[in-house]
């Protein structure tokens, strides 16, 4: 019998005109996301993808890998038969030989009407065959197994087990977004969710080296290529920041100076992406999480770009945050130690509720597109490439803390 990893489409069934070019995106991410691993040859079909697979197909690598697709609702491992009811009884009898259960239950779907009887006949065929087959009796509601019998064209497939998928767009469906990427907890789970909806997300960093570590930049670095698996490539700019923090600290208030920091950050992060194309701003604030995050400040820092930004972390509690973060493999890299550009010269009662005007006059004693410009033109942007290695943090070359 042959194998093949069989792909349910989550919110693209909701698609009318242009669904076959989500599929589309799909099938090539899923194609990029498996290169090796399975046989070539991704068909799509009656609303599915149909991935072969080879004997020595690692199978638990491409479970962990379509778990980072979006726009998948969910995945099974099946076995492929003639759709026809001796090739499906054969098959039957022969992947349950060994298999242990109480309970068992058919569940047939038609993917197309080929097939010349309906699912409710199908499974009331093929459970009679099982329950003389093992003597086991048929149960409708939480039986110990479930035999999937999926009709679709000349085809039956077999599975037992359906593995949830990661929900959302296919990647690259939404176009582009540039994520503000610190090496903390929120911002990798915004730029996740961000991807979750099919934008394709590049990174910008801002770091004071040499006053920072340069530690910091590599932990952003390593959370990007985790993040990169969901998308398989992105790009990250670094920002060098410290001559612009150095003039904020020597002519503007203190309270004012991590909001200045922002709204420096904001404009640089505009420019960047205009020239990528993209087509928003995206950060990991969550309202009233700290002093910069209240309404008044949030908006204090986006009236300087024309560009939209996303907070998709918006209303998310830190527990939320945190929970997301281990799932996505963020969490464990962006709790080791380092030092924030932020976290310099920060004053001890910074600002909670800043009017535009006095950031504005707190501006007017700098030279903004000086400052803007050199900051850009010192950026160094690389390519990101997904890491699908197990992470490892002891390998990651950073000192752990005492
Ligand atoms: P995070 O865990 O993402 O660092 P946080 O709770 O520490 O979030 P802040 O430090 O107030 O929040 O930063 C708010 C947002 O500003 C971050 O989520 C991020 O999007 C952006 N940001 C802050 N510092 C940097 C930086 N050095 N480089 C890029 N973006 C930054
Ligand atoms: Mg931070």
């Amino acid at each position: 019998m042959k194998r093949f990893v069989l792909i349910h489409y989550h919110e693209i069934n909701l698609k009318k005109n242009n669904r076959g070019w989500f599929e589309n995106r799909l099938k090539e991410h899923v194609t990029a996301l498996l290169d090796g691993l399975a046989d070539d040859g991704i068909r799509r079909f009656a609303g599915r993808l149909f991935i072969p697979l080879r004997l020595e197909s690692p199978i638990q690598e491409i479970e962990r890998r379509l778990r980072t697709a979006f726009g998948i609702a969910n995945f099974a491992f099946v076995w492929e038969v003639a759709a026809d009811l001796e090739a499906i009884r054969g098959a039957l009898r022969e992947l349950l030989t060994g298999k242990r259960f109480g309970s068992f239950k058919i569940e047939a779907r038609r993917g197309t009407k080929d097939f010349s009887m309906n699912s409710q006949q199908v499974n009331a065929e093929l459970g009679a065959y099982v329950c003389e087959l093992t003597g086991v009796p048929a149960k409708m509601e939480n039986p110990d197994l479930t035999c999937f019998v999926e009709l679709v064209g000349q085809h039956a497939y077999i599975y037992f087990d359906k593995i949830p998928g990661g929900g959302g767009l296919p990647a690259r469906t939404s176009g582009r977004v540039l994520c503000l990427l610190s090496g903390g907890i929120d911002s990798p789970v915004a730029a996740y969710r961000m991807m979750r909806r099919g934008c394709r997300v590049l990174f910008v960093h801002f770091h004071s080296f040499p006053h920072t570590t340069i530690e910091a930049q590599e932990k952003v670095r390593r959370i990007s290529q985790v993040l990169s698996r969901f998308e398989m490539e992105s790009k990250l700019f670094l920002v060098p920041f410290a001559d612009l923090q150095r003039e904020i600290v020597a002519y503007a208030p203190p309270p004012l100076r991590v909001l200045l920091y922002r709204r420096f950050m904001m404009r640089i992060a505009e420019v960047l992406a205009l020239e990528e194309g993209a087509q928003g701003l995206v950060t990991g604030d969550s309202l009233g999480q700290v002093a910069s995050q209240t309404l008044e400040n949030l908006k204090a820092v986006s009236s300087v770009t024309q560009l939209p930004i996303f907070r998709p972390l918006i209303g998310d509690d830190k527990e939320d945050i945190i929970r997301t973060a281990r799932s996505i493999e963020t969490y464990d890299i962006s709790i080791l130690p380092d030092q924030d550009c932020c976290t310099m010269f920060v004053p001890k009662h910074p600002e909670t509720m800043a009017r535009i005007e006095r950031l504005d006059q707190a501006e007017s004693a700098l030279d903004v597109s000086r400052l803007v410009e050199a900051a850009v033109r010192g950026t160094t942007s690389e390519k990101v490439h997904a890491d699908f290695r197990e992470l490892r943090i002891a390998d990651c070359g950073f000192r752990i803390a005492d």
